[in-house]
């Protein structure tokens, strides 16, 4: 079931991970229901396959469960899919969807007996709703005070045992009493292009959508390491391959698709190229501050840290120090803009 879901407005890009409008009906049918068919993470996926087995030979419910990697790599399927196997049901909110302890207070005393609460953006909660969080996790139990001032008194009410799975893009934000009292901490990676091919392929059954393998690769290769992106470019490439052609995505209908779309042949779209040229020209290839850098190029810092960098680190474009970000050879070389004087670092 799905309670809240954070639908941003704004103008699409393509290669933005984050969830957009346009993804809902797909995201549904695309999302896989159990481990066996969720594709890649395979650590994650093999610990949790244990945990799962363990807790169900015991008869209680799963350890908390906190997942934490870039967005659309798959961590509210994961929680669906932790639901399912457990055979439980489902309820999913987010940090700034729980804005009073009393909100969080109305959705745990509604839950039931093994219920799988998912959490995302948790590092978002406010620090009141975190303090009722904290019994619930660890006793299955709420306290509530009941009057003020010095006759004020705490009692404790018993909740269903349930399993809190929550997801972060930033497991560095979240504060050590709550990172604490999850018992299973994992971290999602970026796919490779193998993996994100067989989501292609996967998705392109499920959506009836002929696709060569040349074609799934092409696609594969710009999808920024993100399963979301891929299933989006899926649907895009596939509306001009319809039009252009006659409805088969080939590699050279992706190509023309990508290249109309605007991303590069290693899913680079204008925001990664503006970050990288405006690092490169505006600041002599860094080292410099992201805050300076977003604001130069307009965009939100959160967006450059959590949707740019990591891939751009990930192709070793940009490197990470101290003192702020710098564009390393290998964009210089990507962007065909001559490198002079020294690099500060690589
Ligand atoms: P997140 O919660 O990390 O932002 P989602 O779980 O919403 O990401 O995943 C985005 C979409 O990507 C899902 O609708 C699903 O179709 C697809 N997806 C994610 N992970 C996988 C996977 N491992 N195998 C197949 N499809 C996946």
């Amino acid at each position: 079931m799905i309670e809240n879901q954070n639908i941003k407005l704004k103008t699409p890009r393509n290669v933005e991970p984050t969830f957009q409008a346009d993804d809902t009906d797909v995201e549904y049918s695309l999302r896989p229901r159990t481990l066996a068919e969720y594709i890649g993470q395979n650590k994650a996926k093999e610990n949790l396959r244990v945990f799962i087995s363990a807790a169900k030979a015991r008869g209680e419910s799963l350890d908390h469960v906190l997942l934490y990697g870039p967005p659309g790599l798959g961590k509210t399927t994961l929680a669906g899919i932790i639901a399912n196997e457990m055979g439980t049901n489902i309820k999913i909110t987010s940090g700034p969807a729980i804005e009073k302890a009393g909100d969080l207070a109305a959705l745990l005393t509604n839950l039931q007996d093994g219920d799988v609460l998912f959490i995302d953006e948790i590092h978002r909660l406010s620090r009141q709703v975190e303090e009722v969080l904290y019994p619930a996790m660890e006793d299955s139990a709420l306290d509530i005070m009941i009057g003020k001032g010095p006759s004020a008194q705490s009692i404790r009410v018993d909740l269903p045992h349930f399993t809190l799975v929550g997801a972060t893009t930033r497991a560095g934000q979240l504060t050590g009493p709550l990172r604490d009292r999850f018992g299973v901490i994992l971290r999602l990676e970026l796919y490779d292009e193998a993996e994100l091919k067989e989501i292609i392929m996967r998705s392109s059954v499920i959506l009836a959508i002929p696709t060569t393998n040349e074609g799934a690769a092409e696609m594969s290769h710009r999808s920024r390491g993100t399963p979301r992106i891929a299933n989006r470019l899926l649907k895009r490439v596939r509306d001009f391959a319809e039009v252009l052609g006659n409805g088969t995505i080939t590699k050279d209908l992706a190509d023309i698709a990508l290249g109309r779309l605007e991303i590069d042949h290693l899913g680079l779209d204008s925001l990664d190229r503006r970050f990288l040229t405006m690092l490169i020209k505006g600041y002599a290839g860094g080292p410099v501050g992201l805050e300076t850098l977003a604001s130069a190029i307009g965009e939100e810092s959160v967006t450059l840290e959590d949707v740019c960098e990591p891939f751009l680190m990930q192709l070793g474009f940009v490197a990470r120090t101290n003192r702020g970000r710098t564009a390393t050879r290998l964009a210089y070389e990507h962007l065909g803009i001559e490198q002079t004087g020294q690099l500060s670092l690589e």
